[in-house]
């Protein structure tokens, strides 16, 4: 099947990882802003692709005339479509990243409190959770089944 919508891109790696200086302190002004730079970009590209679907979408509904083409058709646009949410609410996401870093409230992990870490952060900027957090919350999940 052509499958022409694509996966969101749910890592962004497009950045220079941030070099610490000597005694700088977590999440100094300089820091935040390397993060809420990084969100931004990565939000760009999104929203450049949800434009790119929705082109799409509408140039293909005006090519098929043919009740079989289209039966084909709404599966991809089903497909795109779903796409598009999980894009949607990724922005949202990083849109709430964003004012936390504003509000000085970010890279701390929200159920422990310890540092959620650069490197961490920059391969999952909306992350909320340390990862011993993170991994615990996982297999609670497996385990209630929700
Ligand atoms: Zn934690």
């Amino acid at each position: 099947m052509a499958n022409t919508a694509e996966h969101p891109r749910e890592r962004f790696t497009d950045f220079t990882p941030y070099e610490m200086k000597a005694g700088e302190e977590y999440m100094s002004a300089e820091m935040l802003q390397h993060f809420k730079d990084l969100l931004m970009k990565w939000k760009q590209e999104l929203m450049e692709e949800v434009d790119r679907t929705m082109h799409h979408m509408q140039e293909d509904a005006a090519n098929y005339a043919d009740p079989s083409d289209r039966a084909t058709q709404e599966e991809e646009f089903s497909l795109e479509l779903r796409t598009r949410d999980r894009e949607r609410k990724l922005i949202k996401k990083i849109d709430k990243t964003i004012d936390r870093i504003d509000k000085d409230d970010y890279g701390f992990c929200d159920q422990c409190g310890v540092e959620i870490g650069i490197r961490r952060l920059e391969a999952r900027p909306t992350a909320t959770l340390c990862i011993d957090c993170k991994t615990l919350a996982e297999i609670r999940e497996r385990q209630t089944g929700i």
